[in-house]
């Protein structure tokens, strides 16, 4: 098969993490006969110091004609980088928002996986962290009290804010119908989180959803409440697969699933719209800190690659593929700095990317 894929490399460690997942989709073409050609574009801080905007016209264009887009980081330093004395529509950020709304990205899917390689990181009792967990948190990302009516004023004297959660069921239904899509590829299990008790948006919320589960008899449907997640979350999170939820909800719960896996540089993340398409990217930020030291940990970059491989190439073997190789390396005690634990190998982020692929 032949893939178009935008590459934006980024800042900080970006470009090295992106290399190291290059690394890796070419070995999959390789072995598995298919030819991945990149089209490699800029955004965020690069870009400002090339062309004076964080995101241009052309790296729009190229973003929409290509495949997928696979991305590393953006941003620098925001107290010491000159980027962020531009105003904030001319701030990296600024371009990484303005790229998801010209692609339509409304899902944003993100895996918490707990390796049990890696259950020492895991800040939850062991009785808990012993078995594990493999969830993917699906989040609207462009509707709901984030996008709602706002305002501020003074009402009979008192200052006064509201914010607006409104969602209709067009809005619903396609969120929804990702979450089974992605959970038939998985463990064909949907937790659809709201606050159906208090919210009208949550009892459209869990109609609409209802209706789109019919279509997958296949998945298990089941409805939680918003603050019994959070609790179920840390009390027992083997018990999720795909959870879907609005935009603050998943939020929040995403960086509390996030936390209990205990490592960053794992956590891979996609942003979808109602394609096949996708923009593909670590969770992380762009780690100035260790940026240009070949320090950073690939994987989440990797695994991220592997999302795009199953999600907007169909190519679900290869993405097992993948996940076994870094399944592997793990099992072998390779650890970059930020996994890295007593009797471990510590590697680079270019060694770990040469022994996952040389794992495929
Ligand atoms: P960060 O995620 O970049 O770093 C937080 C800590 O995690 C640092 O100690 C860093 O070294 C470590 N870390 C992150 N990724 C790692 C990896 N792959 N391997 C090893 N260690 C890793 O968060 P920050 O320092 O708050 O933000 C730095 C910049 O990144 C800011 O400009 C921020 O706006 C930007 N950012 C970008 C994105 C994105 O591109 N989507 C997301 C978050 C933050």
């Amino acid at each position: 098969m032949k893939k178009n894929i935008a590459v934006i490399k980024g800042d900080g460690i970006g470009p090295e993490i992106v290399t190291e997942a290059m690394k890796i989709l070419d070995k999959i073409a390789e072995k598995y006969g298919h030819e991945f050609e990149y089209d490699q574009v800029l955004m965020g801080g690069c870009s400002i110091d090339e062309y004076g905007e964080p995101l241009t016209d052309d790296t729009i264009a190229r973003c929409k004609a290509a495949d997928a887009v696979l991305m590393g980081s953006i941003g620098g330093n925001t107290t010491t980088s000159p980027w962020y004395k531009l105003p904030p529509n001319l701030r990296p950020e600024a371009g990484l928002l303005k790229l998801r709304k010209e692609l339509g990205l409304f899902a944003n899917l993100r895996p918490a996986v707990l390796y049990s390689q890696l259950s020492g990181a895991c800040p939850l009792k062991e009785e808990i962290s012993a078995k594990g967990f493999d969830m993917l948190i699906m989040r609207e990302l462009t509707g709901g009290l984030y996008f709602g009516e706002r305002k501020t004023e003074e009402v009979d004297g008192v200052m006064t804010a509201v914010d607006t959660l409104s969602y209709n069921e067009n809005e619903i239904r396609r969120i929804a119908v990702k979450a089974f899509d992605v959970a038939m590829k998985r463990r064909k299990k949907v937790t659809s989180v709201d606050k159906a008790n208090v919210l009208d948006s949550s009892r459209l919320w869990r109609k609409v959803v209802e209706e789109v589960a019919k279509d997958y008899p296949e998945v298990t449907l089941e409805h939680m409440l918003v603050d019994n997640s959070a609790m179920q979350l840390v009390k027992e999170p083997a018990q999720f697969d795909v959870m879907v939820t609005e935009n603050m909800f998943g939020d929040i719960l995403s960086d509390e699933a996030s936390m209990i896996t205990g490592s960053i540089g794992m956590l891979a993340s996609a942003s979808m719209n109602e394609t096949k398409f996708g923009l593909y990217e670590p969770s992380g930020g762009s780690a100035p800190d260790i940026a240009g030291q070949n320090k950073a940990n690939p994987i989440a970059t990797i695994l991220s690659a592997a999302m795009m491989l199953r999600y907007s190439f169909d190519m679900n073997e290869e993405a097992d593929a993948v996940e076994n190789a870094v399944n592997a390396v793990l099992d072998e005690g390779i650890r970059t700095g930020d996994i890295m634990s007593e009797g471990m190998k510590l590697v680079s982020c270019s060694e770990m990317g040469d022994i996952i692929a040389s794992k495929l």
